[in-house]
């Protein structure tokens, strides 16, 4: 078993360098749902905290079905210039008014995301009311995937690879190859606590509209270093797998995270935070029920059987990711 472990682990790490990027990265994922643990309260840390694992290897579920499920791919972003200048007035923020306005065609050809994390709130809170250990753990764990990508400024934008800007890679380069050289070394996840969110709706609206606002910089930054770096200062080469690949360079990635000024580690530090608050908000909002018992459940034969149907979609589609690639 801990041998699969390591060697589903070493795969991922892998298909990481190979394939497009997913939202955030695999890596940021997990770590986004794992120290949002440490931020509940005692009530459900003692669920949480024995299931960490899982939570933390879960949160990237939602990407893996991206491979099989078309409905998938509209639930991570939502292309918000699409709807005119910021603050996009023009798009109804509550769901019905939205599709009496756009149609849920249009609506899930640019994005659904601010609404779909309301939906997975609900689903949460129902989990919790039910006192269900598995729908709790894996709703959990995916509205942490969720959340967590709206908070990634490309996610909003439809020049989300810069695939309009001859900036091909830059998905990847803020959400994964940043994180992934910086963020155990220098950055901070020691973060507050849970809080209530009152109203999960405008919530998630703030969150977008901030990615939005940040995408300008996102991009605008990456074109203004390209001029001051030449192509084999940009890129670097390495070997993985006997297969050499081009990525950003340390050089290059490190000058790109000074030029933002922290905001990928903001982001990811508001990920978590959110992440947390959302949970605890969904345990509040179902009467706070007592989780001690569910502590000592496990997965049953169906959910494992679940599991492992997803990797295998994932793993036999992967590369054919459905609608939007990032
Ligand atoms: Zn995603």
């Amino acid at each position: 078993m801990k041998k699969n472990g390591r060697a589903l682990f070493i795969f991922i790490i892998l298909l990481c360098f190979y394939l497009p990027s997913y939202c955030w990265g695999f890596y940021a994922h997990q770590k986004i749902n794992y120290f949002a643990v440490f931020l509940l309260p005692p009530e459900m840390m003692v669920l949480y905290k024995s299931n960490i694992n899982f939570l933390s290897e879960h949160a990237v579920d939602p990407d893996k079905r991206r491979y099989a499920i078309k409905e998938e791919g509209p639930r991570h972003f939502i292309d918000i210039d699409h709807y005119g200048q910021y603050p996009y007035d023009s798009l109804p923020k509550k769901w019905n008014a939205a599709v009496e306005k756009f149609s849920i065609d249009s609506l899930n050809t640019y994005g659904i995301v601010p609404w779909h994390i309301e939906i997975m709130l609900g689903r949460l809170t129902a989990a919790f009311k039910e006192k269900n250990f598995s729908k709790i753990m894996k709703t959990s764990a995916e509205l942490g995937h969720y959340i967590a990508d709206s908070h990634v400024p490309l996610h909003t934008n439809s020049n989300h690879n810069g695939q309009y800007t001859n900036q091909k890679g830059i998905h990847g380069f803020w959400e994964s190859r940043v994180p992934e050289l910086l963020a155990e070394k220098q950055w901070d996840f020691m973060i507050g606590k849970a809080t209530y969110i009152k109203n999960p709706g405008a919530y998630a609206w703030d969150r977008v509209l901030e990615s939005a606002r940040a995408s300008d910089s996102v991009l605008n930054f990456e074109k203004e270093l390209t001029k001051q770096f030449s192509a084999d200062q940009k890129y670097s080469f390495e070997e993985r797998n006997g297969k050499v690949i081009r990525q950003y360079s340390s050089a290059f990635t490190i000058a790109y995270n000074n030029k933002l000024d922290g905001m990928i580690e903001r982001r990811m530090r508001l990920s978590i935070q959110s992440v947390a608050s959302f949970w605890y908000t969904a345990w509040v909002n179902a009467g706070q029920p007592d989780l001690k018992e569910l502590s000592k459940q496990k997965f049953n034969e169906a959910d494992a059987k679940e599991f492992e149907k997803l990797n295998i979609e994932w793993n036999t589609g992967a590369g054919k990711m459905m609608g939007k690639e990032e």
